[in-house]
């Protein structure tokens, strides 16, 4: 039997079941593209798909509907794979180990992907329903929206006629986003030398800090791991050879490992610095966990110089959040994240995800990592850039939005601006005229395996989605 058999939404919770058991990581589409296009087929409607594995599916109007203005419905197909160190899930073959409680739907021991699974799901219940009344719809599904949202910056819109799109990529129930940061991934890459450097052999390292995702919990007091660790070998007497943290830029890393040689015994020093280092955490921190042990290395220690210059590079560096808005309490308006820091036999490369809801902030922070990074002997690199989602003042989908949500729940959603990038940013951008509001079901702890994602707004939100469809 399927774990989601008996709950409701019952189609759409069918959908996110067989998306959840097909691979789908970033970078690892096409499975999962492939699964669109079969539907599209089974259910005689037209698609398209492209070579970067993004899908449209388009369905005719409804009845009394099949003149109104088309509707983008969208979503992305890629997840962000994150998982326990004692699971053996291997994303690039296995399906999810789905659970629910009967309260929460969750993947044991991996991220669930419900971000942005069940947009996927919503869709494909829309688009196989008989019984629904609903403008023309174009569901889009786009990849690699958590590496830099790829798919829809490759993507050829020409394809598209709606200019109104309900974006189902946002968390929290009740929340109807309107605008957006814009972004872009840099990356610093310091070139090192090593030589051979007498010495004891130590690893060191800091773990299970609590993570997060760079655009929502940016401003939750979660302490960088690499940044953490950086600082306490900054302060000790060592010779890098490794240091290593964090895999995505847009996940704030909750652990960061190095080798490194010294000469003297660490052990005092570093009990000093582990304190305060400890001390200055958050108070969200208090599971971190930091150890000193001896080790032994196949790679030789980088020169004084290599070691002290990245050492000085991560210190250096700015990170979290670098401005508040004055307009909107409580949204952070610039910030970036020190996502993965890896070394390689002959560079250490520090990629962050840079984000601010003002391009000219945006501009000015970028140009500060390429100067500190250039004075430290780093090469500076940048993709995935992204525009921002503008508010629109004027905004027929909000208003409609707004009063459906007043009717069905009685009482008002908050309209806000966030700070994470949407791919509304990029459809706006490229679609002149384009009226956007994303929304979704309550979510948890997104981007961690302890992400889940709540049942009882899956099914409101989706009652949500028909009756907006219906007005539109
Ligand atoms: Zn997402």
């Amino acid at each position: 039997m399927r774990v989601l058999e008996s709950y409701q939404p019952r189609e759409a919770l069918r959908y996110f079941e067989e998306i959840c058991s097909i691979p789908h990581g970033s970078r690892d589409t096409k499975r999962i593209s492939d699964y669109c296009v079969r539907f599209a087929r089974e259910h005689g409607l037209s698609y398209v798909q492209d070579e970067h594995n993004n899908v449209v599916i388009c369905k005719p109007g409804t009845k009394g509907y099949e003149d109104h203005p088309p509707v983008i419905l969208q979503g992305h197909l890629d997840m962000v794979c994150e998982k326990d160190a004692d699971c053996d899930v291997d994303f690039s073959k296995d399906g999810l180990r789905l659970r629910c409680d009967g309260k929460y739907i969750f993947a044991e021991g991996t991220t669930l992907g419900g971000d942005d699974g069940i947009a996927v799901a919503y869709a494909l219940a829309v688009l196989a329903a008989d019984d629904l009344k609903h403008p023309p719809i174009e569901a889009v599904f786009t990849v690699d929206e958590e590496i830099g949202m790829l798919g829809a910056d490759a993507m050829d819109m020409s394809v598209l006629k709606g200019r109104v799109l309900l974006n189902c990529d946002s968390e929290d129930e009740g929340i109807l986003t309107v605008g957006c940061a814009g972004g872009a991934t840099s990356t610093l890459t310091r070139p090192i030398k090593r030589e051979a450097y007498p010495g004891r052999v130590w690893r060191i390292g800091v773990k299970h800090l609590t993570g997060g995702h760079s655009g929502v919990e940016i401003n939750s007091g979660r302490a960088n791991a690499s940044k953490v660790l950086a600082a306490i070998l900054n302060d000790l007497p060592v010779r890098l050879i490794s240091i290593d943290g964090g895999s995505k830029d847009n996940a704030i890393p909750r652990s960061c490992e190095a080798l490194v040689v010294s000469q003297e015994d660490l052990r005092e020093g570093f009990a000093r610095l582990e304190k305060a280092a400890r001390d200055a955490l958050p108070a969200a921190e208090k599971a971190a966990e930091f150890y000193l042990e001896p080790a032994g290395s196949a790679l030789a220690p980088m020169t004084g110089e290599s070691s002290s210059s990245v050492l000085a590079l991560l210190t250096a560096l700015p990170n979290g959040v670098q401005a508040m808005s004055a307009d909107i309490p409580g949204l952070v308006q610039t910030s970036l994240n020190l996502g993965i820091l890896n070394t390689g036999e002959d560079a250490v490369t520090m990629t962050f995800s840079v984000r601010s809801s003002v391009n000219a902030e945006k501009t000015a922070l970028i140009e500060k990592l390429k100067t500190v990074g250039t004075a430290h002997g780093a090469a500076y690199a940048e993709s995935g850039a992204y525009p921002a989602w503008e508010y629109r003042k004027d905004s027929p989908l909000r208003e409609t939005m707004v009063s459906v949500f007043r009717e069905l729940f009685g009482r008002e959603p908050v309209v806000e601006a966030i700070h994470a990038g949407l791919e509304c940013g990029i459809f706006s951008d490229r679609l002149p005229g384009l009226d956007a509001v994303s929304f979704g079901p309550q979510m948890h702890d997104i981007h961690t395996s302890r992400e889940r994602l709540d049942l009882a707004s899956t099914e409101r939100t989706w009652k949500y989605l028909i009756a907006v469809l219906e007005r539109l």
